[in-house]
């Protein structure tokens, strides 16, 4: 069974004209699922608002208060790249409760949900890199509190999860997986490989940062030899996997070079794997940059659900952004999985 959870003021998680990050990307991409027909095939259950209780199996009240403050007074930064607009705190809501029913769904009734967002930069009491609220961490821990005990977070976003990561940094119940762009070249600056968790929770973080240029060579290849090994392993409850396309070359904030086919192939594998392995899961989509998002999203989802790239070329325009490809940087990608098996290996079998 599969399922996607939305509602037209997800678009209110808007940061303005200008600002690379807009809200309409929610409703296009409907627009663009219903105009291909693709919807059909699944249930789309509309959104509903995360209550402050859910909010606060995270975040601290004074900054649950803080950001409504924020809202309300307007003009106001959470840190020096976010702030909040009139309606934002909705649209987030919205986020957190489509997540956090989304993991409910999958856990009950088994197989695969889609919901918007990925919030994975807040911390419990501030937020960042353009996230209010972490619906990653928050649907994590009302899992948690429900009774589930392994959880996977998988996160493919082209930026590291910093916020995500050390709310569960001492966790052995939660495993952080993360592909993201060096973080010595790229916002949040974290994420590197000796970041491998603390006390209960050492092992339980696994950081693959990639050069920039990197592409779909190196995707795979650290899929095959520590992502899926490392899954195996764990045997999670449930997978929250996080991250929209701004791993594309085309993407105007990264340095990361995937391809459509590559991100397809991405999506593809990852719902292979699931399945295979009978992991229930929830995608969480919110991110990419510049005027190809819809696209690169819908080769993304095409993958995800397991539609064939027949269809997606009859539907959706390939042509795409150009990528000068670089050998060296799947050679320093098979550093980066070295150094991770020195860090790694006597907590997993890499
Ligand atoms: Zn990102």
């Amino acid at each position: 069974m599969e399922r996607i959870y939305y509602h037209p003021d997800l678009a209110l998680y808007d940061f303005g004209e200008w600002h690379p990050f807009r809200g309409k990307r929610f409703n296009d991409f409907m627009s663009f699922l219903e105009k291909s027909g693709w919807v059909k095939g699944y249930d789309v259950i509309e959104a509903r608002e995360a209550s402050n209780d859910e909010l606060r199996t995270v975040h601290t009240e004074n900054y649950i208060n803080f950001v409504h403050y924020a809202e309300e007074k307007g003009n106001i930064f959470l840190s020096p790249d976010t702030y909040v607009l009139p309606g934002m705190v909705r649209g987030c809501k919205l986020m957190v409760g489509s997540a956090i029913d989304g993991v409910r769904f999958v856990w009950e009734e088994g197989g695969h949900a889609l919901a918007f967002g990925g919030l994975h930069h807040a911390y419990p009491d501030h937020g960042e890199g353009f996230c209010l609220f972490n619906d990653v961490a928050i649907s994590a821990k009302v899992a948690m509190l429900s009774g589930i005990k392994r959880v996977l977070n998988l996160d493919t976003d082209a930026h590291h999860g910093n916020g995500t990561m050390d709310i569960f940094y001492d966790s052995p119940q939660f495993l952080y997986i993360s592909i993201h762009q060096d973080p010595s070249t790229l916002y949040p600056g974290r994420g590197f490989v000796h970041e491998i968790g603390r006390g209960d929770g050492e092992g339980y973080t696994v950081n693959i940062p990639l050069s920039p240029g990197a592409s779909d060579g190196d995707y795979m290849f650290v899929l095959d030899t520590i992502i899926f090994p490392i899954i195996d392993e764990f045997k999670p409850d449930i997978c929250i996997r996080n991250g929209g396309t701004d791993m594309y070359v085309g993407d105007t904030l990264t340095e990361l070079s995937m391809s459509l086919e590559g991100i397809y192939t991405l999506g593809m594998k990852i719902r292979e794997y699931m399945i295979k392995n009978k992991i229930p899961w929830v995608d969480l989509i919110a991110s990419g940059y510049g005027n190809e998002i819809i696209k690169s999203w819908g080769f993304l989802f095409a993958g995800l659900f397991g539609l064939d790239m027949d269809d997606v070329v009859r539907i959706i325009d390939v042509s795409q952004s150009k990528r000068e490809l670089s050998p060296d940087v799947l050679k320093s990608t098979k550093d980066t999985v070295r150094l991770i098996r020195k860090s790694l290996g006597e907590y997993w079998n890499i």
